[in-house]
């Protein structure tokens, strides 16, 4: 199982009236190894069954997948957070982006003399 996908929180999932946001959780066979069990969250157990061998399987801990967007995205991200708390300050209009000022288009139509 990817890490990545431990944490994923599936919220269409429901049972009867009352929705429940669930969770994939990680198990290790000892016979069989690894793989998921899909469990409301905080309701999994230490110990499950194997749905291969049917003996006690405990649950394994990994760490999450933290790096899922790419790293041009991440910076993107990084530098919005960073403008939220100190935005950089511009003083003038970077240079070559100067658009002369174009006259009125009411202009055109006023009489000339
Ligand atoms: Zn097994």
């Amino acid at each position: 199982m990817c890490a990545a996908s431990y944490f994923k929180v599936d919220q269409r999932a429901s049972t009867g009236a009352r929705r429940l946001l669930m969770a994939t959780y990680e198990y290790l066979c000892s016979r069989c190894g690894s793989f998921d069990v899909k469990l409301a969250i905080g309701t999994a157990p230490t110990v499950h069954g194997c749905p291969v061998c049917a003996a006690p399987a405990r649950r394994v801990y990994s760490s999450p997948g933290l790096t899922l967007s790419s790293p041009t995205v991440s910076a993107l991200r990084e530098r919005e957070e960073q403008s939220r708390e100190a935005p950089a300050l511009v003083s003038e209009v970077p240079p070559g982006r100067r658009v002369p000022p174009r006259p009125h288009p009411a202009l055109s139509r006023l009489p000339r003399p």
